[in-house]
């Protein structure tokens, strides 16, 4: 894993890159940025694990599924925020970040056309990947596995490895290769951190 290369790359893409030892510091640094705002948060075990739900709460107007149910009203507040927080699926050393989603509520929300949109992207360094192909075989075969709410009988589920199902429930309907900020946002921000966090 070449953090420094990802870096790069991820910078001449033009998102804005953060790199902390810990969580902790990665919530501290998150909850000062984020005040006085609207704020959607996407499906995401390195968010919830990170708590920052309730301390952006104090002082944002803040929505998310999780925890404000899984309403067509609440994706459609969170996809409509002016700040978006969800950490990828996997990114990739040449400085793509891979989103992998069953709903399409987190792509559709880092994509819905709102300028001045912020999105801030908290990521464990273990989810740098050498390359696309590589970026999104972790996507596809990892994260499905892991964050599945809604099913346990998915074939990568069995076995950690993507068998391109056709299952009802199949986790990969839309898939999202964010290259750096898009034009309209004010900024796209990874948030590295050392620590081994979300799946
Ligand atoms: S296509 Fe099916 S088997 Fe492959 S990762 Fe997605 S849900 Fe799992």
């Amino acid at each position: 894993m070449n953090l420094e290369k990802t870096i790069r790359n991820l910078e001449l893409f033009g998102a804005e890159v953060k790199h902390f030892a810990t969580a902790a510091e990665a919530a501290d640094y998150l909850v000062s940025e984020i005040t006085g705002t609207t704020v959607g948060i996407g499906g995401s075990q390195t968010v919830d694990r990170m708590g920052v739900y309730e301390r952006l709460k104090e002082t944002n107007e803040v929505t998310w599924h999780w925890k404000d149910g899984f309403d067509e009203d609440v994706y459609r507040r969170a996809r409509e925020a002016m700040v978006y927080l969800c950490s990828p699926n996997a990114v990739a050393e040449t400085g793509e970040m891979i989103f992998i989603d069953g709903r399409a509520n987190r792509v559709s929300a880092m994509t819905t056309m709102i300028e001045g949109k912020r999105l801030y992207l908290p990521c464990s360094v273990k989810k740098i990947c050498p390359d696309i192909a590589s970026a999104v075989e972790r996507a596809r075969s990892i994260s499905p596995a892991n964050i599945s709410r809604f099913t346990d009988a998915l074939p990568c589920q069995k076995d950690g490895n993507c068998h391109d199902c056709r299952d009802p429930q199949r986790m990969c309907r839309a898939f999202l290769m964010l290259c750096g900020k898009i034009t309209w946002m004010e900024k796209a921000e990874v948030i590295f951190i050392d620590e081994d966090i979300g799946l």
